[in-house]
């Protein structure tokens, strides 16, 4: 049994299909996907899908890349993830990557948004979902001074070095890893995934996004998050079955999500 610990099922590729994408995960025996808001816009519809499908949990953020849309207050934030099934605050982070001619500097709105949403983990208790591209010093620094200690979570769609990878990990942060690891030219990551312990290990499609070989460039769905568990498990050494169950037990601990094989009753 597999987890996709994070897609866009709200996103439009996706959504009207939804039916045929449960079929689809049952398939692929992915018993579970979180399902990651980017707007507040947005949310209700990623919330609607946690409450209507046993098998989808829903976040609360706003991705830093979106411009132009309701900057979130930390009231807003911890409202909404008070809410049944909303276990995690994010996408957040920063990306530097598309700055458009601007300057680091002219970005401190993506890091004050930053520092909302950790303010909202801390809030809340709920762990953070980090989005970090072209920004890892900043978003390991503002993480240090705002949650240091006190917030957890992942570093989603990991593709930085084994330094921002240990700095992530001795905050307690988890790593995910998503199709990239099964792409030809990803050498270096796959080099990190080595190395990080697999108790703290994810997996994730970040569907519609990143398909993983062989179906790289097509539409992604979380159907295909077992590729990504064959990959690690060959990066690592280990059997599908132990990738897929480790990161299983980790999702469902980090997000506080029921177990899906309960610890065998005391007799
Ligand atoms: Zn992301
Ligand atoms: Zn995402």
């Amino acid at each position: 049994m597999f987890v996709d610990s994070h897609c866009h099922l709200s996103f439009p590729e996706l959504h009207g299909r939804i039916g045929t994408i449960l079929d689809e995960m049952a398939q692929a025996r992915v018993e579970r996907a979180l399902c990651i808001c980017t707007t507040i816009e947005e949310f209700p519809q990623v919330h609607a899908l946690a409450m209507e499908h046993g098998r989808l949990w829903a976040t609360v953020g706003v991705h830093p890349d979106n411009e132009g849309v309701h900057e979130p207050t930390l009231a807003e934030l911890v409202e909404r993830a008070a809410l049944p099934r909303v276990v995690a605050i994010g996408e957040t982070g920063l990306d530097y990557y598309r700055l458009a001619g601007r300057s680091v500097a002219d970005m401190a709105w993506q890091r004050e948004r930053f520092r909302t949403h950790i303010r909202a983990a801390r809030a809340t208790g709920l762990p953070l979902v980090v989005h970090t591209r072209s920004a890892s010093d900043d978003t390991l620094a503002i993480l240090q001074e705002e949650g240091a200690g006190q917030v957890r979570g992942v570093f989603h769609c990991f593709t930085e070095t084994m330094a921002v990878a240990k700095a992530a990990l001795a905050m307690g942060f988890h790593i995910s890893f998503s199709g990239i690891l099964t792409f030809r030219n990803a050498e270096e990551l796959r080099a990190v995934a080595r190395e990080v312990p697999l108790e703290r290990c994810l997996i994730e499609t970040d569907s519609p996004y990143l398909a993983p070989a062989p179906y790289r460039g097509k539409t992604n769905s979380p159907a295909y998050v077992p590729w990504v568990a064959a990959r690690l498990a060959e990066v690592k050494g280990l059997s599908v079955d132990e990738v897929a169950a480790a990161t299983r037990i980790n999702f469902e601990r980090l997000f506080n999500i029921p177990a899906l094989v309960p610890a065998p009753l005391e007799s």
